[in-house]
């Protein structure tokens, strides 16, 4: 049973790797990324209420994104555990999901980060822009989400370091190797904390 997150900034790879890991640990990803677009693709209230947050790069705001995430840990397949992508990105979003989890006697056991420096991240995300046609890989954008993930989102990684769960992998590697190293470090933080 395991209850990840997986955590980095836009264009770490981390969506890649988080499908990896979660075909790999036979845990379901739960993509708040990924659960946005579908509303707004579907264009359910939602989807409509969500879609300038994304489109300028900002956060939606933690109550709604939240309610969101409460909800769909609420189902059956999360009892055999998760992998969260991209939820908590702030601290009053990880108090949250602390007491979502604390509510059914669980808690966080590894968190894994997905390093990469920003400029790397921009010409990744400007190339991605090109494939995939997102609205949100505009240079500027790219730049202003980057900005909310040092702001916003590295102090929560800040204080699960404090907890002793954080795995800290280089996602400038290649991809085999960064869900090798990833799954080892799962592995070591989650044997130490089983104990
Ligand atoms: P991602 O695919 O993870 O880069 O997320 C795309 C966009 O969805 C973000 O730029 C935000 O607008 C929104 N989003 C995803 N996760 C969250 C979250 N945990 N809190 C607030 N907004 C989020």
């Amino acid at each position: 049973m395991s209850r990840l997150l997986i955590i980095g900034p836009p264009g770490s790879g981390k969506g890649t790797q988080a499908h990896r890991l979660s075909e790999q640990l036979g845990i379901v990803e739960i993509s708040t990324g990924d659960m946005f677009r579908t509303h707004l693709a579907a264009h359910t209230p939602l989807g409509i209420q969500a879609e300038k947050y994304l489109d300028s790069g900002d956060l939606v705001p933690d109550h709604v994104t939240t309610a969101m995430v409460r909800e769909r840990l609420s189902r059956q397949d999360v009892t055999k555990g998760f992998l969260l992508d991209g939820y908590p990105r702030t601290v009053a979003q990880m108090n949250d999901l602390d007491a979502i989890l604390k509510g059914t006697g669980n808690a966080l056991e590894a968190v894994l980060e997905v390093t990469v420096g920003d400029e790397e991240i921009v010409r990744r995300l400007l190339l991605r822009a090109g494939i995939e046609g997102r609205t949100d890989d505009t240079e500027d954008v790219i730049r202003h989400r980057l900005r909310i993930y040092r702001e916003e989102t590295e102090p929560v990684i800040a204080h699960y370091a404090e907890r002793g769960i954080v795995v800290r992998v280089d996602g400038a590697a290649d991809i085999d190797r960064v869900t090798a190293s990833a799954r080892k470090g799962i592995e070591t933080v989650m044997a130490r904390t089983a104990t």
